[in-house]
Formats: C-alpha cells, structure tokens, sequence
C-alpha cells in the first residue's frame, strides 16, 4: 500500500530526496505525475482514465509534507523498505490504509511512473 504522512510531521525535509519516485512534496507544493518520472503529456493512468502528467495538481496539504498516492510504490523495485519510513525523525510515515495495494500493484505502478 502507499505510505502516508501523518499530522505529526514537523517539516523536516528529510524525506523529500530520499524518495525514488518523487512522491512527497513541500506543503502547499503543487506537483505532477511528469516531475522526476518517464511520464510525459497525455497518458492513461493504471485505473484507464486519460490524465495530462504534465499538469499541476492541488497540493494535498498546506500544513505539512504530504505523499502523492498515485505516485508512491512503497519503494518496491528501488529498496526493501519504504525509505521516507526510514528517514522520518518522527516516524509518522505510516502505511496508508486507504490506499491498500499488492506487490504486483506497486511493481506495475513502479513501471508505469519509469517504463513508458
Ligand atoms: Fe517515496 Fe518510497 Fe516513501 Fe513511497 S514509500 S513516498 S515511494 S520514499
Ligand atoms: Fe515530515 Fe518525516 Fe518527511 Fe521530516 S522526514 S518532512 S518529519 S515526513
């Protein structure tokens, strides 16, 4: 499943570098499928809807780091473990339960975000 930052987040910035799929931003970042992916122009997401990856989406909080859900594959095919997990002073990089997906999910994600 994806990885979520919780509200016990304090802004660190340790997170943001570690991430192989460029899936955590700054609060009040707006972000895009394209940044630091394959993903280019009109593409069609892993759920078949036509999506622009080079569009600026709403951050998903002002308040604190947040995860891209769609962009995050719990490191699978980069590392044995989720590395912002690793990474967080805090620990409040937890696994997102609204978000449950298989191995074989994040792997198809982890290709569809570099492979294309
Ligand atoms: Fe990025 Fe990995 Fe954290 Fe997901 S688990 S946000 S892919 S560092
Ligand atoms: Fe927040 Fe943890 Fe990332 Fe620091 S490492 S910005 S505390 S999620």
């Amino acid at each position: 499943m994806a990885i979520i930052i919780t509200d016990e987040c304090i802004n660190c910035d340790a997170c943001v570098a570690e991430c192989p799929n460029n899936a955590i931003y700054e609060p009040d970042q707006e972000w895009s499928y394209s940044d630091e992916t394959a993903l280019k122009g009109m593409v069609t997401s892993l759920d078949g809807n036509e999506i622009d990856a080079d569009a600026e989406n709403e951050p998903v909080s002002d308040e604190f780091y947040f995860i891209v859900p769609d962009k995050c594959t719990e490191c699978k095919g980069f590392h044995d473990e989720p590395q912002c997990a690793s990474v967080c002073p805090v620990d409040c990089c937890v696994p997102d339960e609204d978000h449950v997906e298989t191995d074989e999910e994040l792997l198809n994600k982890k290709a569809w975000l570099h492979d294309e």
